[in-house]
């Protein structure tokens, strides 16, 4: 379903009406392509007071940008606050900010690093949990299609002192296209458990870091898990692509255009995990649990198998799918496990109890098994929580509500699958290692749950 509206804003006469009547200016996203995948200029590196870290530099290195302490148009702005501790140390992030703000280009990144809230030291607390309000406010002011982030780097348990090298990955994410669709987002990195035995893969090939593993992607014949299934497939896995036996001629064509393999397989079969395991016999690097369902009805006309079927498909059959994969050691050690929350989990929905108690208990699981499935299985276990996303899900979506779903949000439009895809692709990275019990929004920043 087209937005229209987004058109008629990039049009001269069109822009002119909507400033006069006071309407949202959403900036037309710019996504990754072979092409451009880089922002457009150079990263301004700025420091509030002093690093409490190492390694940033470095860790900045791998954004594939130019990396600079002055610049009059800067593409991407990192500002390390890692060292602010203090009330007072909070102005010097107006001080480092304030002057340069307004040069980042449209289109632009700024992303803050700080560090976990102390439990020990309630002023480093509340100096770090500032710029959690910070930068959810910034993210909702920049406007022109720029995006506002906060990443925790961990301090405890790194012999030697805290370093950012584990933040490579989900910096190259962040200061990247692929991540245009990602704003107010505070992302909070582990130290990759030592217990684990696995340590942040180095990857070999940039251009497809995820040659020699093998994903399987749910749903994956149409909409999102369609667009999973391209960029992990682009980002070099072997693609096997799972839906239910009725979408299957969709889903060959989707596995044929990939170069995948088709699985047409009901995700609550008793013996999902052993087929999906069969169809697997090197074991399973990347698992998405995308496959997801809504039947949406108020609590007092919901009949009990409306809920059941909710339940079942986009949360009974993720927990059940996932322990018994990682029982049988399918899901190979470094293997990454990202299911699929919404919105909706974090902030309710009319009519969608069932829903959103399904993607809320995905939150609850990614939080709970994270630590456990690194420390026992060298596997991390992430959620993307989607906003308003334009597929056939939203398609059936009442018109009113679904522009109402597109406009409140800090980029003022809904988002493609290739977003969610982007950041399922991010979780996927071999050196993502650190990125474990993160529950990633994909929506523009939404006013839902902000
Ligand atoms: P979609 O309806 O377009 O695609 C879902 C796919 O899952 C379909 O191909 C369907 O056949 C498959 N599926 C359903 N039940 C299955 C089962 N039992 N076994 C195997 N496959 C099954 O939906 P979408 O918009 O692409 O959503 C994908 C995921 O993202 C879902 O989990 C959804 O809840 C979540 N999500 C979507 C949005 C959005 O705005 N579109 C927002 C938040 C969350």
């Amino acid at each position: 379903m087209a937005d229209r509206y987004l058109h008629l804003t990039g049009t001269a006469p069109g822009r002119f009406l909507t400033r006069r009547l006071g309407l949202p200016q959403p900036a037309p996203l710019r996504r990754w392509t072979l092409e451009t995948p880089h922002l457009d200029g150079p990263l301004l590196h700025l420091t509030a007071g002093t690093s409490a870290v190492t390694g940033v530099a470095e860790a900045l290195m791998t954004s594939g940008l130019t990396v600079t302490e002055r610049a009059d148009r800067p593409a991407a702005i990192v500002l390390d606050a890692t060292g602010v501790a203090t009330a007072a140390g909070l102005g010097d992030v107006h001080a480092a900010l304030h002057p340069v703000v307004r040069s980042l280009a449209p289109g632009g990144r700024i992303v803050v690093l700080g560090t976990v809230p102390s439990p020990d030291d309630h002023h480093q607390a509340a100096a770090q949990q500032a710029l959690e309000g910070f930068v959810r406010s910034l993210g909702k002011e920049i406007g022109r299609g720029s995006t506002v982030q906060l990443v925790r780097i961990p301090v405890a348990r790194i012999p030697g002192g805290a370093s950012a090298h584990a933040a490579g990955s989900t910096l190259r994410f962040l200061l990247s296209p692929r991540s245009a669709y990602v704003s107010g987002q505070v992302i909070e990195l582990t130290s990759a458990a030592p217990e684990s035995g696995s340590a942040p893969t180095p990857i070999t090939d940039p251009a497809a870091p995820l040659t020699g593993r093998t994903a399987l992607v749910t749903g994956a014949a149409r909409g999102i898990g369609a667009a999973v299934a391209s960029v992990l497939a682009r980002d070099g896995a072997r693609v096997i692509a799972l839906d239910v036996p009725e979408a299957r001629e969709e889903l060959e064509r989707t596995a044929d255009r990939l170069g995948a393999t088709a699985l047409p397989l009901d995700i609550t079969a008793p013996d999902a995990a052993d087929r999906i395991a069969a169809a697997a016999p090197d074991g399973l690097g990347v698992l998405v649990h995308n496959a997801g369902i809504t039947r949406d009805r108020r609590l007092a006309n919901m009949p009990a198998d409306r809920w059941a079927s909710v339940i079942e498909v986009n949360l009974d059959s993720v927990l059940r799918t996932t322990d018994e994969l990682l029982k049988a050691g399918t899901i190979t050690r470094g293997g990454r496990i990202v299911a699929t929350a919404s919105i909706a989990g974090i902030a309710g929905n009319t009519g969608q109890t069932n829903y959103a108690a399904s993607k809320a208990g995905i939150i609850g699981l990614v939080r709970s098994l994270g630590p456990r499935a690194a420390a026992e299985h060298g596997v991390t276990v992430n959620a993307v929580a989607p906003g308003f996303i334009e597929t056939k899900m939203t398609a059936a979506v009442p018109l009113f509500i679904r522009e109402a779903g597109r406009r409140m949000n800090s980029l003022s439009q809904g988002g493609l699958p290739v977003d969610v895809a982007e950041a399922v692709a991010w979780f996927a990275q071999p050196d993502s290692t650190a990125v474990n019990g993160q529950v990633l929004r994909v929506c523009g920043q939404s006013l839902l749950g902000a």
